[in-house]
């Protein structure tokens, strides 16, 4: 693998589309740049060894200080809807896209977000500041390690340059690996330009969704949103099912890849309130978790009215978007079949699923212990009963529970073991980032290197770390997070 940035085969796909659909220019550096963390295992995604990680250069690249060898630096322009509304015009107001690696696994974007202004920051100032930054880090590789579809990070560089937010802050910037950080908005931006949608769609289909090259020019586009359609309902379901709320679904940070992006606002719910809206800006509570699966459609509704721009019928898209709910359903069930130690989803299953919502919401028992100890809670029910303040109403569902299983024949270890490699012992809770980044202020990623490893492997039991699996403490319940960042 490469030890240098230098040595890796970069080019820039996206630059070679028409300039409207970019601006070319340079990032801004930061003040004082420190390599805060660098990601061995996406280092490795780009052939890029972990020596590399340690030069020079790549704290020049990933701080904004140099360009990436081989690259060209640019900020695309996208739409999108906001909160249900209609924002027009938006961008990469705070992000640079520096080129494109030929990875072993397929090509890779290098993206820098907090890398300055750009002409689509409008009233921002092309920043991000340390929080957001360190939490955008971890939940990446927290994804990832979830075996979520995301965007992956690569390097956190913290400067001294002040940010100013409701405090003053300082910033950072993250670097940010994806095949494409092209968005659902990147279609609506489009939407009245037909020359320029079919080039972006043909970008798109071209590189990333071959398969859907089929008959006439409707028909492709047609493929490709059923196939859109099918990675976002994937998406969502592993979302549902993890007890993550995304927090600014807005249709420009949803990945035309169905890939999890633009970490702000998230969280991973500790109890379990069905209705949890993690953004405190979100006040309508049009993200809550409950709301996620129809926010994706209606999202997909948003990409596929874009697409009539082609002349794709009307009809035609709204039969596509007719499989979403299915799509969900297959993969949301499949979730919970390997997160209940199930072989197959039968009859009763709706209610029995709908009993245990009810029950955790009813006493706020942490999602994630929960289905955790739910492994072993018919042999050993204490550790699992604790975490109700009512513990006869999980004991009732219990019984119904144990009873279910009796509807199929499954060898108990084999339950036990498939149970605890389906449900994480370790998520990034809110108090649990709040740490690192309290740590990161004051230049110290020894919490993140924790957490980077902990939750790499999330299933996996590791001796000493029992702080990081705990439900959250007292001081947790009054952390906010909002748009700010
Ligand atoms: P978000 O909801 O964070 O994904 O951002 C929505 C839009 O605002 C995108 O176009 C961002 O690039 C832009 N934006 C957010 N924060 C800033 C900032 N500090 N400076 C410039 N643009 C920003
Ligand atoms: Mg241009
Ligand atoms: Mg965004």
């Amino acid at each position: 693998s490469a030890d240098s940035l230098r040595e890796l085969t970069v080019f820039n796909s996206f630059a070679q589309l028409p300039s409207a659909f970019y601006t070319k220019l340079p990032t801004q550096p930061l003040q004082r740049p420190r390599l805060l963390h660098a990601n061995a295992e996406v280092a490795a995604m780009l052939g890029l060894s972990s020596a590399a990680l340690s030069t020079q250069e790549f704290l020049d690249v990933c701080a904004g200080t140099a360009p990436l060898p081989g690259g060209v630096t640019l900020s695309a322009v996208y739409s999108g809807h906001q909160f249900g509304v209609w924002a027009g015009q938006l961008g990469d107001g705070r992000a640079h896209l520096l080129g494109e690696v030929q990875a072993p696994g397929g090509s890779l974007e290098i993206q820098l977000k907090g890398s300055g202004r750009t002409p689509y920051s409008r009233m921002g100032d092309g920043r991000a500041v340390i929080r957001s930054s360190v939490r955008e880090y971890l939940a990446s590789e927290a994804m990832a390690g979830l075996g979520i579809a995301t965007t992956r990070a690569l390097a956190l560089v913290v400067g001294d340059d002040p940010v100013y937010r409701e405090t003053v802050e300082r910033a950072a910037v993250v670097t940010r690996i994806s095949p494409s950080f092209i968005r659902f908005g990147s279609f609506e931006h489009w939407g009245s330009t037909p020359e320029n949608l079919q080039v972006l769609l043909d970008y798109v289909v071209d590189k990333f969704y071959p398969e859907c090259r089929q008959g006439d020019n409707n028909e492709t586009a047609l493929r490709f949103l059923r196939e859109v359609i099918a990675r976002s309902a994937k998406m969502v379901a592993d979302w549902q099912t993890v007890g993550f709320c995304h927090g600014v679904m807005n249709t420009d940070n949803m990945s035309i890849l169905g890939l999890t992006m633009d970490y702000g606002p998230y969280g991973f719910m500790d109890g379990f309130q069905i209705d949890h809206v993690c953004n405190h800006t979100d006040t309508q509570g049009r993200y809550a978790w409950n709301a996620q699966p129809s926010v994706v459609h209606w999202n997909l509704y948003r990409l596929a009215s874009s697409l009539t721009g082609l002349g794709v019928e009307a009809d035609a898209l709204r039969a596509e978007l007719q499989g979403y709910e299915a799509r969900f359903i297959e993969a949301y069930q499949a979730n919970l079949v390997r997160k209940f130690g199930w072989l197959r989803w039968l009859d009763g299953d709706d209610k029995l699923v709908d009993e245990w919502w009810r029950l955790l919401h009813s006493q706020r028992a942490d999602f994630t212990l929960a289905f955790r100890r739910l492994a072993h809670a018919l042999s050993d029910p204490q550790s699992f009963l604790e975490l109700f303040s009512e513990p006869a109403a999980a004991q009732a569902w219990l019984a119904l529970y144990a009873q279910r299983l009796e509807r199929e024949e499954r060898p108990l270890d084999e339950r036990i073991a498939s149970m605890l490699a389906a449900n994480p012992l370790y998520v990034l809770r809110n108090h649990l980032a709040e740490q690192a980044i309290q740590a990161a202020q004051a230049d110290d990623a020894g919490e993140i290197e924790t957490l980077i490893k902990l939750l790499r492997t999330p299933f996996t039991e590791q001796p000493g770390y029992d702080a990081y699996a705990q439900v959250a403490p007292e001081w947790a319940c009054h952390l906010e997070v909002s748009c700010s960042s």
